[in-house]
């Protein structure tokens, strides 16, 4: 590209044109290649050329990463530090199974129909009263039940957002909510997540371009692990009041806290009505059963479940009410206490690990909650580089570009630290300290 005077952006979405067609593949760390075509008899026979039928398509490289780090195998003896999951051990099956047979032939046939839009009503009722819990304090119709966060961030976007608004994200943040406003064909502006929040780059940005929302993880952020203090909060809030700033609030992470408990979120300390608040069970039970919910004013409820409608009619009702039983029998707070020691453990053995084989060719600030530590590549060694060869020794991890929508994070590494047990956290930096001496000497 640059012998030909082209800049990168142009090569980057000349590459995507041609990965939507199917003609090239890009492969995490190595580069983009000329696809194989697989001739399966099915491909063979196709006498529709489905490539040329598709609309345009949003899909980015971001997505084959996600993709791919979706299907990375637990089971076959590699170290995946990559997704954002909980350790399957810890998913409450027993409990499910209780739960589930409680009450034999007691669940009312009703229930088993199609319900609103909105959630199951018994659930939406137990959310309002675990959100009152965190000093939220809402009724029923502020609540709507989701299939994950990951769909109430892109209903949200979807109506709120359209080709050529504006939209203020952290940066870096969560791969899947730059992958959302990346579909909405919205202007991304950024803010730096480390120092002090940029207070005075924000308000440039609300003068000058009006942007239709603030994207934040204000605890716990991912990647980075950041908490934001409540007195920037505050502040925050004040900004956003005064120049009718609407914030999304994503909180995943809030419980899972491994020191002190974290400030109030947004949303509790929001007066003037302003912030959205999304949050989910997959990081505190497990990510299968896809229900988050929204928390908002009930206009905005009642157009998000407008387009709710048009995808699934409502979220799948069996693990609603499984999580309705759970929250309403109180089984929450001992499951939250029984992983957050957990994860204690294993943030602390793969911190320790870190510091005994990487020394200090890796740098971290410790995270006091959440999933993820946040590292930074302190040697000359490109963190996609890193990944290619430590995949092949069965290690992956998310280099840190996948995080931003500018071309930044090539020394940064992402490092999910509650899938594994201590040992294979303390196996996985050994062979991370490997690979990092090795390319750092070539
Ligand atoms: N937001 C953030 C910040 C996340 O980290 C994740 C999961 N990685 C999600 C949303 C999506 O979660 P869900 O499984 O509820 O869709």
């Amino acid at each position: 590209a640059a012998l030909f005077g082209v800049s990168r952006t142009t090569s980057i979405n000349a590459y995507r044109c041609l990965e939507q067609q199917g003609l090239v593949e890009t492969k995490v760390g190595s580069g983009t290649y000329v696809a194989e075509l697989s001739i399966t008899r099915e491909n063979a026979l196709s006498g529709v050329p489905w490539h040329q039928l598709f609309t345009p398509s949003p899909q980015s490289p971001l997505s084959s990463i996600l993709r791919e780090l979706v299907d990375t195998n637990l089971d076959s003896g590699n170290i995946s530090l990559a997704a954002g999951m909980p350790d399957p051990a810890f998913y409450p099956v027993k409990l499910f199974q209780k739960l589930f047979n409680q009450d034999k032939g007691g669940t009312n046939k009703a229930d088993l129909g199609h319900i609103p839009t909105e959630g199951y009503g018994p659930l939406r009722l137990s959310v309002a009263g675990l959100l009152d819990a965190k000093g939220i304090h809402l009724s029923m119709e502020n609540i709507m039940i989701t299939a994950g966060s990951q769909q109430g961030l892109y209903l949200i976007s979807k109506v709120l957002l359209e080709p050529g608004d504006y939209v203020v994200v952290e940066s870096p943040t969560f791969i899947g909510a730059h992958q959302v406003f990346q579909a909405s064909g919205a202007r991304v502006l950024t803010l730096p997540v480390a120092g002090a929040f940029p207070f005075a780059l924000l308000e440039d940005y609300l003068i000058r371009y009006r942007p239709k929302l603030l994207y934040m993880i204000p605890t716990y952020h991912n990647p980075t692990g950041r908490v934001l203090p409540e007195n920037q909060r505050r502040e925050l809030l004040q900004l956003a009041a005064r120049h009718r700033l609407a914030i999304l609030e994503d909180d995943p992470y809030s419980d899972l806290y491994y020191g002190e408990e974290p400030p109030p979120s947004l949303k509790a300390l929001d007066t003037y009505g302003g912030v959205v608040y999304l949050s989910t069970f997959s990081k505190i039970l497990c990510p299968g059963l896809r229900i988050g919910y929204a928390a908002a004013h009930p206009a905005l409820i009642n157009r998000l479940a407008l387009e709710k409608q048009y995808i699934d009619l409502h979220s799948n009702n069996l693990a609603q009410i499984l999580i309705c039983r759970l929250l309403d029998q109180g089984s929450l707070p001992a499951h939250l206490a029984f992983v957050r020691a957990e994860y204690k453990k294993r943030r602390d053995a793969l911190v320790e690990a870190l510091r005994h084989f990487c020394h200090q060719d890796l740098t971290f600030s410790l995270p006091e909650g959440g999933f993820y530590l946040w590292c930074k590549i302190q040697v000359p060694v490109l963190s996609g580089r890193l990944l290619h060869e430590a995949a092949k020794t069965g290690l992956s991890f998310v280099p840190g570009e996948a995080f931003y929508s500018t071309p930044d994070g090539e020394r940064e590494i992402r490092l999910c630290f509650t899938t594994h047990p201590e040992h294979l956290l303390s196996e996985a930096a050994k062979r991370l300290s490997e690979v990092l001496a090795r390319l750092a000497r070539a």
